[in-house]
């Protein structure tokens, strides 16, 4: 079996079951990009994901979501989602 070592969504490092969306190792994703143990909708993750590019970045709206939404695209969750 082989484990995601990092959310298939977001990216973020996975380190333990405890990591994961639900605390199943199963899922590939992490507990902000599927809180109930299934992915967000395409749009309110890209949403989410520019509101956090915008204030790590310190980007403005559109900039934040232009790079959000190449980052996700990049995602194996999102690859044919945008
Ligand atoms: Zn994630």
């Amino acid at each position: 079996m082989t484990m995601a070592v990092s959310c298939e969504s977001c990216g973020m490092p996975l380190a333990g079951a405890e990591a994961h969306s639900l605390g199943d190792p199963a899922i590939p994703y992490c507990s902000h990009c599927a809180p109930d143990g299934k992915l967000q909708p395409a749009e309110e993750r890209l949403e989410r994901f520019t509101q956090w590019t915008m204030r790590q970045e310190g980007l403005d709206y559109s900039a934040a979501r232009e790079k959000a939404l190449a980052y996700l695209k990049s995602m194996p969750a999102w690859k044919d989602a945008f």
